[in-house]
């Protein structure tokens, strides 16, 4: 019987769900690869996608990169974002996160580019997230101190990015997309 339920998980992270949240029990089944359901209880849970947004912050031709502090991913780059917290628009999430991150102010610089899925794996669990990219342009080089998630921040060059070193797949995606559709910045 087991053996059967085993079979309907198409999810990586779904082996990690074993037991029903609300009775404890194991008979878990797996109508779709989005959502389980108890056959004891009726309990039934949606494993919906989370949103997080990243920001590319552009000067001079220089993208600012953060190194992660944490895993998953520690010591790769990153740009700089984090999960949408319940109740909070997109923008408010990138103006949290640039405080928290790099203790910068931008409110109204911001624009949105584009989205582009990924996989988070956090202590055994892979969370689907979509991560929105948004872009802020500046003209002068702004004070920042890193913190929270980032060990530190630099600036790269656009034209000497090595995407090897960018943890996130979403983020390689987003960096190309921009490089290749936005024009070098005027000096
Ligand atoms: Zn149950």
């Amino acid at each position: 019987m087991l053996k059967e339920k085993d079979s309907q998980m198409t999810r990586e992270s779904d082996a990690s769900i074993k037991y029903c949240p609300q009775c404890g029990s194991q008979a878990l089944t797996w109508p779709s690869p989005k959502h389980f359901t108890c056959a004891d209880c009726g309990f039934v849970l949606y494993l919906n996608i989370a949103a997080a947004v990243a920001v590319i912050i552009e000067c001079q031709g220089k993208i600012l990169l953060g190194v992660r502090r944490y895993e998953p991913k520690k010591g790769m780059l990153d740009l700089p974002g984090g999960f949408v917290d319940p109740a909070e628009t997109a923008e408010q999430a990138v103006c949290r996160e640039l405080k928290e991150e790099l203790a910068i102010e931008l409110y109204d610089e911001l624009r949105y580019l584009f989205s582009f899925p990924n996989k988070y794996r956090y202590r055994g669990i892979e969370y689907d997230t979509l991560d929105l990219i948004y872009l802020v342009r500046l003209n002068k080089f702004p004070q920042f101190t890193a913190g929270d998630d980032l060990a530190e921040a630099l600036w790269v060059d656009r034209n000497a990015l090595d995407y090897q070193k960018i943890g996130f797949d979403s983020l390689r995606q987003a960096l190309r997309r921009y490089l290749e559709v936005s024009p070098v910045p005027e000096k």
